[in-house]
């Protein structure tokens, strides 16, 4: 018998897939973890029934969350993750020759534990053989609190606004970041669907926007992601993801991006009509 997983996107929609057998299920003391074959989209992960990465369509995301803060900052060497148990988001820092160290702050030590059996392709480089690579399997608000003046690049990959993440997505936690950042750090925030989430991004770039000087959204094609149209939140003290972009810099990356590149990256940050009217101060 066929074996099809729906993710509702809303009441009325939702994107179904064909899969072949589930690899793990289980529950952890913050969610439901459930990773399945698909016969498209290769293995797929859900926390509590929906899709966080499959493995044909991760690379969209990492290299939009991680690539462009990592092209904007000139030298950017201590980076954190929030969240990103699967990995993905390290993988794609660990190209930067100028990162010293990564961190990677999840709260959730089975979704780290289950993505390096099972999705090792993203998770390469949180299986403890990059010495390069910092886990604490922890909560994002209680790590950056005692890591004040710390990272020039913070990226949050976190789930959407509820269970453990809903804390990540308010006023006193970007004030949080900001401290956690150094005196010219970038912060990006995985900030929904446009077409989905207006009244979260609405609420998610003003909490910004009280806090850091420099707030933009840019965007990316996410498939199988709720409409496919997927944001970042690019949250600055000083440097500016367009004006301050060094696109030679890019273009002379000495590893292959699947889908960021220099043009892409100016060309993200021009948004439609509907997505700036969602932040609009
Ligand atoms: N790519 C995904 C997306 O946008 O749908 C997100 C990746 S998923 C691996 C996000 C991770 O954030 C989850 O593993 C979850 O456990 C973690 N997370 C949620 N709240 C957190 C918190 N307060 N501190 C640290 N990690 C958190």
């Amino acid at each position: 018998m066929d074996l099809w997983y729906t993710e509702k996107h809303s009441e009325n929609v939702g994107i179904t897939l064909k899969a072949t057998r589930t690899l793990f299920s289980g529950k952890s003391p913050f969610q439901q973890l459930d990773i399945i074959e698909t016969l498209e989209y290769g293995r797929m992960m859900l926390l509590d029934g929906l899709v966080m990465v499959t493995e044909r369509d991760e690379f969209v995301y990492h290299d939009m969350i991680s690539h462009p803060a990592l092209f904007t900052h000139p030298c950017p060497k201590r980076v954190l993750v929030i969240g990103g148990g699967d990995g993905g988001s390290i993988r794609e820092i660990m190209k930067h020759a100028t990162v010293e160290e990564a961190v990677l702050c999840e709260i959730d030590g089975l979704v780290i534990e289950k993505s390096i059996e099972l999705l090792p392709s993203m998770a390469c480089d949180i299986d403890g053989s990059n010495p390069r690579v910092t886990l604490h399997v922890d909560d994002g608000l209680a790590y950056i609190r005692e890591h004040q003046d710390a990272f020039d690049l913070i990226l949050v990959d976190s789930t959407d606004p509820i269970g453990p993440a809903v804390g990540l997505f308010e006023e006193d936690f970007y004030r949080l970041v900001h401290g956690a950042l150094k005196k010219d750090g970038i912060m990006v925030a995985q900030s929904e669907s446009p077409f989905y989430h207006a009244e979260i991004q609405k609420n998610m770039y003003r909490n910004l926007r009280n806090v850091f000087p420099i707030v933009e959204m840019y965007q990316a094609f996410i498939p199988t992601y709720p409409s496919g149209l997927w944001s970042f939140a690019f949250a600055s003290k000083q440097y500016h993801p367009v004006r301050d972009f060094d696109k030679a810099r890019a273009a002379a990356r000495p590893f292959h991006t699947r889908y960021y590149n220099e043009d892409l990256h100016l060309g993200a940050f021009m948004l439609p009509t509907f997505a700036r009217e969602n932040i609009a101060p």
